[in-house]
């Protein structure tokens, strides 16, 4: 039997999974809601790495796909004049590790766009989910809009901080899902400064603050700051508009150095502004009866490990595969789809805390420590050797992509 399925957010896998379900059994009812006016285009450069780019191939986009990819040349530590450091090369052939920067990167608006913009699906922009209840036969959900209808499947794709998964689950299991690293993060493009380009700069200032710009081949410069500190003026800020955040952050970045005043002088006028804290998601199983979580909601892998949007893609191939191939019968293919994802998960959700504490010093002195180890792997070009002695399986990702022969995709 076909499904009647409401998909919460369309981010990257809310698309994606509609996109999917609908090609698998085309007598799908598939509705997607999503918060705000319109696909949310904001966002800066997503990796697509190990699965993510053939997930994408097999959905027959590999034509549409490569010319978008970023053409990035490495990664540079600057000093506080702006001094290059040290200097890493991009990370190719999709290896998932060990370089900031890699040639399988894509401006998430091209991304949201690729996939939102495709077939017949239905949206539903400027709603959200504000109410839910399931019983044996199905799920009850009350729109913001008023509306209210009742589905076979409901899917939370509606990121981190998904409220779906806070309605079915509970506040507090929902809340407990949450683990933060302590980094808040906001994203935001300014205009390009003659001579930006290329490589991406990464630089450290004291007090565990870290700004990376990156442009590659693209006309506006991407702002990322990160921020270990002022836990509660963030957490603050997050409740408030804006243009409260941007005080946060730039309150948090005072005295910062390198050309940290420029960027922040250019936040008031960027209409892509975001902010959130950073951290992981971690739930199992992945499904409360006919609710299911999706990408970030079920999985957020936090942004350091790269991974958070090819996880969200091999989530929407794998439960799109597991339904068609259990026959849209949900129970079964809502455990398939939770146990065969649980490995990727596991496996890009793994973060050494050691790794987050040496990107983010607090003290000049850790600054120059961390200055100088980058300026002595370079030197012995540590990544490269990385690169080339590790068995490939280790760089790439462990884990094989099933084949769905259900799904009808498109022979490549
Ligand atoms: C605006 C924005 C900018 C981002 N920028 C970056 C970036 O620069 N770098 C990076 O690494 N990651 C960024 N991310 C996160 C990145 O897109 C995800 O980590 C990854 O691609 C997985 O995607 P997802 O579809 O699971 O979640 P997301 O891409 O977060 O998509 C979730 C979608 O659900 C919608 N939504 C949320 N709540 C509701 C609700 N209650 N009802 C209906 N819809 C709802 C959101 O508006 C969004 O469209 C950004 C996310 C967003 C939303």
């Amino acid at each position: 039997m076909p499904l009647n399925i409401l998909i919460v957010g369309a981010g990257v896998c809310g698309p994606a999974l509609a996109t999917l379900l609908q090609h698998a059994d085309p007598r799908h009812t598939i509705t997607v809601v999503e918060r705000a006016s319109s696909l949310r285009k904001a966002g800066q450069q997503l990796d697509v790495k190990a699965q993510g780019l053939p997930i994408l191939e097999k959905m027959g986009l590999r034509g549409t796909i490569r010319p978008l990819l970023v053409a990035e040349t490495g990664m540079q530590f600057v000093d506080a004049k702006g001094k290059s450091l040290a200097e890493f090369g991009v990370t190719g052939g999709g290896k998932r590790n060990y370089s900031l920067s890699t040639d399988r990167e894509i401006m998430r608006s091209d991304l949201v766009n690729m996939l939102g913009e495709r077939g017949s699906l239905k949206y539903e922009f400027g709603k959200s989910i504000i109410e839910l209840s399931q019983d044996d036969g199905g799920v009850d959900v009350k729109l913001s809009s008023g509306e209210t209808g009742r589905y076979d499947l409901v899917v939370a794709a509606d990121g981190q901080g998904s409220r779906t998964r806070r309605l079915a689950w509970g506040v507090e299991a929902s809340a407990a899902a949450f683990h933060s690293l302590g980094i808040h993060t906001a994203y935001f493009s300014i205009p390009r400064a003659e001579g930006e380009g290329g490589m991406a700069k990464w630089f450290n200032a004291s007090e565990s603050r870290a700004v990376l710009i990156r442009n590659g081949d693209r006309p506006m410069t991407q702002v990322y700051l990160f921020a270990r500190n002022n836990a509660e003026l963030f957490r603050q800020a997050y409740k408030e508009p804006l243009a409260k955040q941007k005080d946060a952050f730039r309150k948090a970045y005072s005295g910062a150095g390198w050309e940290v005043d420029r960027f922040l002088g250019a936040m008031d006028d960027c209409d892509d502004f975001y902010a959130h804290e950073a951290g992981q998601i971690k739930i199992d199983p992945l499904y409360k009866s006919r609710v299911v979580l999706v990408g970030d909601a079920g999985y957020c892998p936090a942004p350091f490990t790269g991974m958070g949007t090819t996880l969200s893609l091999i989530g929407s191939y794998v439960l799109a595969g597991e339904l068609a191939k259990h026959k849209n019968d949900i129970g079964p293919a809502l455990q398939a789809y939770s146990e065969v994802v649980r490995s990727p998960v596991d496996e890009y959700q793994r973060l050494p805390p050691a790794t987050i504490n040496a990107m983010f010093p607090s003290s000049k002195f850790g600054v120059w420590l961390l200055q100088n180890a980058a300026w002595a792997l370079a030197g012995l070009k540590v990544d490269q050797l990385v690169h080339r002695f590790l068995p490939a399986e280790n760089v790439n990702g462990r884990w094989p992509i099933p084949e769905y022969a259900e799904l009808n995709l498109p022979v490549p």
